[in-house]
This record gives C-alpha cells, sequence and structure tokens, in this order.
C-alpha cells in the first residue's frame, strides 16, 4: 500500500539504501569533538507520531538542543520515550494537564507535532504557559487561526517558529544565495510540483476535522513555500483548479489534486501542483534570463538533488531535523536571524496563500492578496 512513508521513502531511496552518513559527513551538523558550553535549549514533543519520533531521533545529536520532555495522549509511548530518551517522569503530560508545563524551571520550548488541527488549540495553551513553541507545518487550518496564534505569542513574549525544516538545507540555501547575487538574471518563473499517493483511507491526513484539508494543508504546502523562497517575492494573486478522481477517497473539503498560480509583483509567475494522486513529484524549478536551478527531490528528507546552468550542486547532506532544532535553538536562545525565516508571520504568511487557493477553486475567479 502507497503510504506517505512509502512517499518519503522513495524521495529518500539513496539516504536509506547507502550507508548513513556520519556527521562529519554533514556541513552544518554539530562536530562531535568540539566541546559546547553555551545555552541549551530543553524541549518538550508534543505528539509521539511518526515525525515526532523522527525528530527525536535527530535531536540526540544536536548540542544546542535538547529532549527533556513529553506531552502525549498514548501512556505506552511515554513509557518508551523515557527509557529511549533518559526522560524524567516529572517532564511528561498528557493533553488535559500540560497547562502545569508554566510550573516547570526545566522545559524552555514545546515543539508540536500532532495533527494540523489540533495546532491552533495546542499553541495557544503553550504560550499561555509562557514557553516558546515550534509548530509544525500547517501551522494552522487558515491565515484566521495563524493570526491568533501569532498574536497569542507575542503577547504571552514567546517565539512561535514553524518547522520548515528547507529553510536550512545546504543546496536549497545555495539556491537562494545565487538568486539574490543575481546570478539567474531575472526570474521569471519557478515550478513547483508536490505530491504522492496516499493509503490508508482511515488515516487524519484524509479527516476533513483533522487535516483541514487535503493534500495542499500536507504537501502542497512545500510548493507554495518554495516558491515564496525560491523567487524571494510575495505573490500578488493566486488562480487554482480542483480535480478529484476518486470522492470516495476524498471526501468533501479534502483535496485530491489541486493546481495553482501565482503572480508576482516583479512579473514573474509560478505553476504549482499539489496531490494525493501521484508518485514522483517532488520538484523545483526556478527559470531567469541567465540561467536555471533544478532540485529533484526537492523537500524529502534527502538526500536533495540539485542543479544549475553551472553545474551539480555538491553541497553535502544533513540530517535536516539535527540541523533545523540547532538552528531553531540559536533563534531561540541568542535571537540569531536565519536566512530564509521560519517564524510564525512566515506560517501565516503560507496560510494566506492557501486560503486564496481554496476559495479560487471554490468560484473560479482570480484572488488578489494584499
Ligand atoms: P502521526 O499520525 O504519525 O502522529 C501524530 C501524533 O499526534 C499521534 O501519534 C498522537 O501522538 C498525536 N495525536 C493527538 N491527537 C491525535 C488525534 N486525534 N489523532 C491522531 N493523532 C493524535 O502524524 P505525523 O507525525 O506524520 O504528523 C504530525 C504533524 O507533523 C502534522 O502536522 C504534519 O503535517 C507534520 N509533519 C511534518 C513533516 C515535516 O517534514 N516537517 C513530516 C511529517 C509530518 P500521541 O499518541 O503521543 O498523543
Amino acid at each position: 500500500m502507497n503510504t506517505r512513508r512509502s512517499f518519503l521513502q522513495q524521495l529518500t531511496t539513496a539516504a536509506i539504501t547507502l550507508p548513513l552518513l556520519s556527521f562529519e559527513e554533514c556541513t552544518d551538523a554539530p562536530q562531535a569533538d568540539v566541546p559546547y558550553d553555551g545555552p541549551v535549549l530543553r524541549v518538550a514533543i508534543m505528539g509521539l507520531g511518526g515525525y515526532g519520533t523522527r525528530v527525536a531521533d535527530a535531536m540526540q545529536a544536536c548540542k544546542k538542543a535538547k529532549l527533556v520532555g513529553v506531552i502525549s495522549g498514548t501512556p505506552a509511548k511515554v513509557k518508551a520515550w523515557q527509557t529511549k530518551y533518559n526522560i524524567p517522569e516529572k517532564n511528561c503530560y498528557n493533553y488535559d494537564n500540560f497547562d502545569n508545563i508554566r510550573n516547570n524551571p526545566d522545559i524552555d520550548a514545546v515543539y508540536v507535532i500532532t495533527p494540523n488541527a489540533l495546532h491552533h488549540p495546542q499553541v495557544l495553551r503553550v504560550a499561555k504557559a509562557g514557553k516558546h513553541v515550534i509548530c509544525e507545518k500547517p501551522m494552522a487550518l487558515n491565515a484566521k487561526e495563524g493570526q491568533e496564534m501569532v498574536d497569542a505569542c507575542k503577547k504571552a513574549n514567546v517565539k512561535l517558529l514553524v518547522g520548515y525544516r528547507m529553510h536550512f538545507e545546504p543546496k536549497t540555501l545555495e539556491i537562494v544565495r545565487m538568486r539574490k547575487a543575481g546570478e539567474f538574471g531575472k526570474v521569471l518563473f519557478f515550478q513547483g510540483l508536490s505530491g504522492f499517493r496516499i493509503g490508508d483511507p482511515t488515516q487524519w491526513r484524509l479527516n476533513k476535522q483533522l487535516a483541514g484539508g487535503g493534500s495542499m494543508m500536507d504537501i502542497g504546502i512545500y510548493s507554495i513555500n518554495g516558491t515564496r523562497y525560491m523567487l524571494g517575492e510575495e505573490p500578488i494573486w493566486v488562480t487554482a483548479q480542483e480535480t478529484k478522481t476518486d470522492k470516495e477517497k476524498f471526501k468533501e473539503g479534502v483535496d485530491e489534486t489541486i493546481q495553482f498560480q501565482m503572480g508576482f509583483p516583479s512579473g514573474a509567475v509560478a505553476s504549482c501542483l499539489s496531490t494525493y494522486a501521484m508518485s514522483n513529484l517532488d520538484r523545483f524549478f526556478l527559470d531567469g534570463v541567465n540561467g536555471y536551478a533544478e532540485l529533484q527531490p526537492s523537500t524529502g528528507y534527502g538526500p536533495i538533488k540539485g542543479r544549475t546552468h553551472k553545474g551539480e550542486l555538491t553541497q553535502p547532506h544533513n540530517t535536516h531535523q539535527t540541523v533545523q532544532m540547532e538552528e531553531m535553538a540559536g533563534i531561540i536562545l541568542e535571537g540569531k536571524q536565519p536566512e530564509i525565516p521560519v517564524d510564525g508571520e512566515e506560517g501565516l504568511r503560507d496560510l494566506k496563500i492557501i486560503d486564496a487557493i481554496y476559495e479560487a477553486c471554490k468560484t473560479g475567479k482570480r484572488i488578489d492578496l494584499k
């Protein structure tokens, strides 16, 4: 059966079939032999599912970020994580009592890795408890919720970051550097293809109440976000068209496939595809007057592969979640500024575009963005 996991495995065949790269081979990965005695971000993960587990494992290689707590609805998982990651009982919470985290001085931040619809209420509660928040994508189900989350974190004086791991990926950053340096000349076109064949029809990703939509919320968001960081501009309009080949599996409000287009102030346009019905879709292409860049795969767990008119991109692979957590610790604890933002405002920009895409699908009209 095809699932998101098998999709990611397809994208990362090389990573899985080749021996795992050592940390020395990973550019930005923390150097095991260099002692670190700076500040450490102590993190509790909320939602011990597939991605939460991946983040927890990757964090074991971090120096600036440490997994110290869990919030979960499944006591058996809590026990297993306590043993595996040496997590003390006093740092374990469930969804009813995690507001008490406010009285726990040993936790600095909570990483919310639950189904999409839960992000909004959970982030509001974490902010109220006075802890920094890292929230998975999509940050919320719509821009209204996203704005409330940004406002709540501002009011509580805590940071809100979104798990945009590609913002720290070396080949991605090289293309952004080249674009900023003018190496592609004027860029007028971007294409983003994001999709996989989703399996199990009972999973929360196909449940509108928990997912908030379909492929667009889950995987199409990579093309939206990628268009913005690759072009370095915010869209001023969108158009979108939805198609559905399986109305049984993709119920009302759960999009199977959406094609969408965006227009930018410079005159550049983007053409993107988001789908839960097709394989082999993980590709970015940027075209400028003097050159081009291509990433394929572009947003899987890696290794990311890419080339430009100047040749293959050779930046080494890193474990995205390790580097993301190191960098996010720097942002939260030291006020570091990432090359591509990962804050709540950044998450909100994507949500505004998602709102507009759904409206464009419904009305058939071009939607202007402020
Ligand atoms: P999973 O279904 O694997 O895990 C979600 C976890 O959330 C569950 O294991 C459960 O943990 C908890 N949970 C709480 N309430 C519910 C509920 N009502 N239904 C189901 N689970 C619940 O999902 P993923 O880990 O794949 O995805 C979680 C989030 O991470 C999503 O927002 C997704 O978009 C994002 N994600 C991001 C990726 C990235 O590359 N940045 C990749 C994959 C996912 P517990 O039993 O501990 O309560």
